[in-house]
């Protein structure tokens, strides 16, 4: 969901084994801090297993899977041979910016990774790229598996995903190739009218692509 990656990274990475795809991608993620547990925690934990019940049966092809005793504030999509998966862990779950709109259009951005066709990641090739993967959450994921519940909970969703962003940002000052949340904001919403990517994307694309030929 957030992607805090440094700038050069072996594109061979995401072929290698689970253990080491998984490592690699906590490189400058976020963790929730030690906790006590919360009385909610179980209602959290129940929202987000319904949540993925949903993902699965919409899109089988797809593995998903709750890592709720994870401290990292993300989710992942990753591929090992040609099986898709996508992690969701605690951290997010237990954000308390984050409702079930949060990890819906999270779990709907990770299958758009997987889905979401071109344009793919500039180092990642193997997986649509970021911008891409949230067009294709707000315009087909999101409403493949909500139907006409699907606009209110990604609007929602939108503003729950920028928010914990923002706080990211103001903890951490490097800048990975991370999307700014005013043009993923734009993205979601052309999704939402089926625009396509908006050119304030398509441009962030261009300099992303730029910044790794240097
Ligand atoms: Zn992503």
């Amino acid at each position: 969901m957030f992607h805090h990656q440094p700038k050069r990274i072996s594109p061979t990475f995401a072929f290698r084994t689970r253990a080491q795809v998984v490592q690699m991608s906590f490189l400058d993620w976020p963790l929730e801090q030690h906790r006590a547990p919360q009385r909610n925690d179980a209602r959290r934990k129940r929202v987000a297993d319904e949540v993925i019940e949903r993902f699965s049966k919409a899109f089988p092809g797809v593995t998903y899977r709750l890592l709720w005793n994870s401290r990292i504030i993300n989710a992942q999509a990753w591929r090992l041979g040609e099986a898709r998966n996508v992690y969701l862990y605690g951290g997010l779950v237990r954000h308390r910016k984050i409702t079930v709109a949060g990890l819906a259009l999270t779990l709907a951005h990770e299958t758009g990774h997987h889905l979401g066709g071109k344009p793919r990641d500039p180092v990642m090739t193997w997986m649509t790229w970021q911008g891409q993967a949230d067009y294709w959450a707000a315009s087909i994921g999101m409403p493949s598996v909500f139907g006409s519940h699907a606009r209110a909970l990604t609007v929602r969703g939108a503003k729950q995903i920028g928010a914990v962003q923002r706080e990211f940002a103001a903890a951490h000052d490097e800048h990975g190739i991370e999307l700014p949340p005013a043009i993923r904001w734009a993205i979601y919403h052309a999704g939402l009218r089926h625009q396509g990517l908006p050119s304030s994307a398509q441009l962030e694309f261009k300099r992303q692509v730029a910044a790794l030929s240097r």
